[in-house]
């Protein structure tokens, strides 16, 4: 069977790194989360932000709104928050309702305060390997390789998602770490057949159990990025778990994977951004 990767077990290394440090600093970093509406998801992963927060020392001060506010008024505070010295990172939790443009709002939020990485400037940095905050997921996709002792370099990397949310930005790291990289999407043909070349395979489509153990190369390294619900409604990830252990030699379970990574790089980008240190 292979190896679990406990994104659990190391996340909570880093929240006691980020205490450490900064407990050495004349004030708390301060991330600011702009909430809007009643979205249930969006509301528990608000939660575990905060809850993260006070487990590595950051101050997550949430600022929610009713799902009928205006933009006017949601991009008002959004510039305020860029202007108040004592606010260190800003995201604004996504999905938006309809009325609002998403894009417009997201860049309204400062390129040094974008701990999410998600405004044009910062994605535009990162393509072009100068990034200031690179997106939490995929950099804590990097991060957790990392800390297993997988090196990327030379090795095939099949990326199943193109969203600018993981799929793309993943690649784009993962190139800049040296790897070769395939990225296949819903129009890709014959899938296994590239996932099966697949040293380290990387998933992110939001399709509960959707790859399974044939197409999995023996002994490959499985990232499962997906958030479902099973049939039983428990949360479940894009990948097969339980056939696919027996022929991976490292895989992410869902949950206690890539998840508690993500947050984990939320809190050290606000403490990046509060040290002014922007560039990666
Ligand atoms: P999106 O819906 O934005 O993108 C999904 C991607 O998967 C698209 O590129 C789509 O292709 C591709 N895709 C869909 N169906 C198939 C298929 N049958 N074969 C190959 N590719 C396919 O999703 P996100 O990237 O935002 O999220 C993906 C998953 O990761 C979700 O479950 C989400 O909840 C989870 N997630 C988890 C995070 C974490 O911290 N663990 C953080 C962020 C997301 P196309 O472009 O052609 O439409």
């Amino acid at each position: 069977m292979g190896k679990i990767i406990k994104g659990d077990v190391i996340s909570k290394k880093i929240f006691n790194e980020i205490k450490e440090e900064v407990s050495k600093l004349e004030r708390k970093p301060v991330l600011a989360v702009v909430l809007v509406g009643e979205n249930f998801a969006s509301a528990s992963y608000v939660r575990g932000k905060m809850r993260a927060g006070k487990k590595a020392d950051i101050e997550v001060k949430v600022f929610d709104y009713k799902s009928d506010v205006l933009q006017d008024v949601l991009i008002s505070k959004i510039n305020a928050l860029n202007d108040n010295i004592n606010i260190d990172g800003i995201i604004v939790q996504l999905p938006l309702p309809d009325h609002l443009n998403e894009s417009m709002v997201v860049n309204s939020v400062k390129s040094s305060k974008d701990v999410d990485g998600f405004t044009f400037e910062n994605a535009g940095r990162l393509f072009k390997g100068q990034a200031n905050f690179k997106p939490c997921t995929p950099k804590g996709i990097m991060f957790m390789l990392k800390e297993t002792g997988i090196d990327v370099k030379g090795k095939h990397c099949v990326v199943v998602g193109r969203s600018n949310l993981v799929g793309l930005p993943l690649s784009r790291m993962l190139i800049e770490a040296n790897a070769t990289v395939t990225v296949c999407h819903s129009h890709t043909e014959n899938l296994q057949q590239i996932t099966n070349q697949a040293d380290i395979l990387f998933v992110a489509i939001g399709k509960n159990k959707f790859i399974e153990a044939k197409h999995i190369k023996d002994g490959a390294v499985v990232i499962d990025v997906g958030i479902n619900r099973d049939e039983n409604n428990k949360i479940s990830g894009d990948v097969d778990f339980e056939n696919v252990k027996n022929k991976a030699s490292y895989i992410t379970p869902v949950p206690k994977g890539v998840g508690p990574l993500t947050i984990s790089m939320l809190l050290s980008n606000t403490l990046k951004a509060y040290k002014g240190d922007f560039y990666e």
